[in-house]
């Protein structure tokens, strides 16, 4: 080969090698490049992972300071929550009552000191035992005293307790005398937590009030019985100095002996009140006070309360009227005992209070006809003193008055007011007053009673010719009171207020003529003779305050008949109801001479009395001194009368004598009244009949009126007796056929 070749060759391989070699170079910098771009990636990585590493780190070293912080906080709670145990379990282990607590199968799961110590001993009682196991210790080993149930009888009980949801406490007693009150409470998940209160102190002291309580009691009952004999004592020498001091006052005596009679009356009557509220009150605070409600004629009842103190009224020339709803039944089921109480104090006190005017009780009412219930209400409105606004609250309280100059000069306890709102509040009702001094007061009481009947009178036994009504009357109440009660009949009524306008009026030929007998000027007598004179014969009814000096009067023939006021509407309806022949033949025969009719009215024919016997009283009554005060009290009345002194004596003479009404002292000798009374309506169940047996006694207490009236009487009369209330009642039963009970009587009330 050519070296030329050769060279060539050379230099084409050198070439080679150098190419290869910028190739290489070339491979060598790419991959360079891409060693530092790895390297440049790596060193990145490497920094995210220095950084996550170090965030780990940090984040491993909180941690590990807060399980730190939290493995202190635990140990700090369980010190604490083992401390707090301890405590708790040391105060539930300190305090004497037991403690522990069952799981829903009954098992004991922990008890304290206190729970266990009663079952000393026993070894076995403890958590883990059931309660059936342990109710059988507390017996059979005579820890517990089961009373009169028997060892299973007890268990049995207290096993039905323990599965009542929520078992009621019990009080259980152990052998030592301890009482223990068992309370149980079962949690959601059946749990029972039971405690054991040692309630031996307050048993102990329950006991001990109790004794002190029954003790207390005997004494009441003694009190009781001290204020009844009291009462009862007082009352019975009273009924002589008072009934005594009433039949003197009847006699002639000169002005001074008068006024020492006066005196004598009006002191023991005023001390038999302050017994009387005195014992009322004292009862009303025991609680022993009771209403005994019945039947009873309301309108008759506020009649009789009027009735008894019509004489105050009348002393100090007052008008004391009654204005009752005429179209308010009449008959009530409630206390009447009790409402006479109240009145009796409200009107007293309205005619004590009041110099001069009126006293006007007006009662009305609504009956719910739905349940038969009336609300009544009953006003008293004077026109009094009054009472000033600051003390009105402060009279109802207890021995309160108003304590002005004024007021000192009027007696009284101060009590009334409290015990009539004491009652009338047991009667669910209430008492108030409204009053502007110097102007009068009202007093108001409203109760709800029901309604048993309506008023006895038939509205429509009316006279049929009676149209038109002529009062005379001067008191204005009086008027407005009669002419609104005979409008609401339909009558139609004109007024004159004196004589001479009523002789005005005569042209207009009334059919009835009412006239006070108490008016001014010409009295209502004097112008019954002068209406006479004109030739008139219209019947005219005489409205008197004092029936007996009417008839007294020789001008009272030419009235029809005369009421005593205030009559009840009952009593005035009746009596216009018997005028009805007079009314109707004046219409009929207007034309003809009515004499025939009213001297048939004024002048009765003797024969028609010769028939007639005097009314049959018998008295029962032990007390010579009483039976002296009783027969001169109706010494006046035309009555046969006959005393017995004893309740047998009385029964016998019931049989032979025959009366026609019973006057019967309740403690008499070998019978007292009541059992007299029993006897007498034996015989009378028998044979027939029913007489009237009024009770006279010294008993003041509650309940006696309601036992006097259980045992067969009829009414009942405190002692000491008055003279009007024995007038007035002999007056209610005087039977018609008997003589009048006034010797000059005519006619007492019309018809
Ligand atoms: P007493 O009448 O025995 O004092 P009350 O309790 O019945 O007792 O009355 C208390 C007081 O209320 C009376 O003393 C009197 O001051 C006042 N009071 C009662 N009723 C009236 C009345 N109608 N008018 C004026 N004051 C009255």
């Amino acid at each position: 080969m050519s070296l030329a070749n050769k060279l060539a060759e050379e230099r084409r391989a050198r070439l080679a090698a150098e190419r290869m070699l910028e190739l290489k170079q070339a491979e060598l910098h790419s991959a360079n490049r891409k060693l530092n771009r790895q390297a440049l990636a790596l060193r990145g990585e490497v920094v995210e992972r220095r950084a996550e590493v170090e965030t780990v780190r940090n984040e491993n070293a909180l941690f590990k300071s807060q399980l730190g912080e939290a493995h202190q906080q635990i140990k700090v709670a369980t010190q604490k929550f083992v401390v707090a145990e301890r405590r708790l379990w040391h105060s539930i282990n300190t305090i004497s009552d037991g403690f522990a607590i069952f799981d829903a199968d009954n098992e004991m799961i922990v008890a304290n000191a206190s729970y266990l110590v009663i079952f000393d001993g026993l070894e076995f009682i403890k958590p883990g035992v059931d309660y059936t196991t342990l109710l059988q210790a507390l017996t059979e080993e005579g820890i517990i005293d089961t009373g009169d149930l028997s060892a299973s009888e007890w268990r049995q009980m207290m096993i039905t307790r323990w599965a009542q949801p929520q078992p009621e406490p019990v009080v259980v007693r152990l052998w030592n005398d301890q009482y223990i009150r068992l309370l149980d409470r079962r949690g959601d998940g059946g749990d029972v937590v039971s405690l054991g209160l040692n309630i031996t102190e307050s048993v102990l002291y329950e006991q001990r009030l109790r004794a002190a309580q029954e003790e207390a009691e005997r004494a009441n009952k003694a009190k009781s019985a001290f204020l009844a004999n009291m009462s009862h004592e007082i009352r019975t020498p009273m009924n002589g100095v008072v009934g005594m001091a009433d039949l003197l006052a009847d006699t002639r005596l000169s002005e001074e002996q008068t006024l020492y009679v006066d005196t004598i009356k009006s002191s023991g009557e005023a001390l038999l009140v302050i017994i009387n509220d005195v014992l009322d009150y004292s009862k009303i605070e025991a609680g022993k006070l009771e209403l005994q409600p019945g039947p009873f004629d309301l309108e008759r009842t506020i009649h009789e309360v009027i009735l008894l103190l019509q004489s105050i009224a009348r002393e100090k020339e007052l008008e004391l009227l009654l204005d009752y709803d005429l179209f308010l039944p009449t008959i009530f089921t409630g206390d009447p005992g009790r409402i006479r109480q109240v009145l009796t104090n409200l009107v007293g006190n309205a005619l004590k209070f009041t110099a001069e005017g009126h006293v006007l009780v007006r009662v009305t009412g609504v009956t719910d006809d739905a349940t038969g219930v009336a609300q009544i209400v009953i006003g008293i409105e004077d026109t009094g003193i009054g009472i000033p606004a600051e003390k009105v609250e402060h009279i109802f309280g207890e021995f309160n008055q108003v304590e002005n100059e004024r007021n000192r000069q009027f007696d009284g306890t101060g009590l009334g007011l409290a015990i009539s709102k004491r009652l009338i509040e047991m009667m669910d009702g209430e008492l108030w007053v409204t009053s502007e001094e110097g102007v009068g007061s009202c007093f108001g009481v409203s109760i709800d009673l029901p309604v048993v009947g309506e008023t006895e009178v038939d509205h429509g036994m009316l006279p049929k010719g009676l149209r038109d009504v002529l009062i005379i009357d001067d008191m204005t109440m009086n008027r407005a009171v009669l002419e609104r009660q005979l409008e609401q009949l339909g009558l139609s009524v004109r007024v004159c207020i004196d004589g001479d306008k009523a002789l005005e009026q005569l042209p207009q030929r009334p059919d009835l003529i009412i006239a006070a007998h108490d008016l001014c000027g010409m009295d209502g007598l004097a112008l019954a003779a002068k209406i006479r004179e004109t030739g008139s014969t219209t019947p005219i009814l005489m409205l008197s305050g004092n029936v007996d000096v009417a008839k007294a009067d020789p001008a009272y023939r030419h009235v029809a008949g005369c009421l005593q006021i205030p009559a009840p509407r009952r009593k005035m309806l009746e009596a216009i109801v018997g005028l009805g022949d007079l009314i109707d033949v004046k219409k009929d025969a207007a034309a003809q001479k009515s004499e025939v009719t009213l001297r048939a009215v004024e002048d009765p024919a003797p024969s028609e009395q010769t028939d007639l016997r005097k009314m049959r009283i018998l008295a029962a009554e032990d007390n010579k001194t009483n039976r002296l005060v009783f027969s001169k009290m109706i010494k006046t009345l035309n009555v046969d009368l006959c005393f017995a002194e004893n309740g047998l004596e009385a029964v016998e003479m019931f049989q032979s004598f025959d009366p026609d009404m019973v006057f019967m002292d309740i403690s008499m000798p070998i019978k007292d009244g009541k059992e007299a009374t029993g006897d007498i309506r034996a015989i009378e169940a028998k044979k027939g009949g029913h007489v009237p047996i009024v009770a006279l006694t010294a008993h003041a207490l509650d309940g006696d009126e309601e036992g006097i009236l259980a045992a067969g009487l009829d009414h009942y009369l405190t002692k000491p007796l008055r003279k009007q209330e024995i007038h007035t009642i002999i007056e209610t039963y005087w039977p018609d056929h008997t003589l009048p009970l006034q010797e000059d009587k005519v006619l007492d009330e019309a018809g």
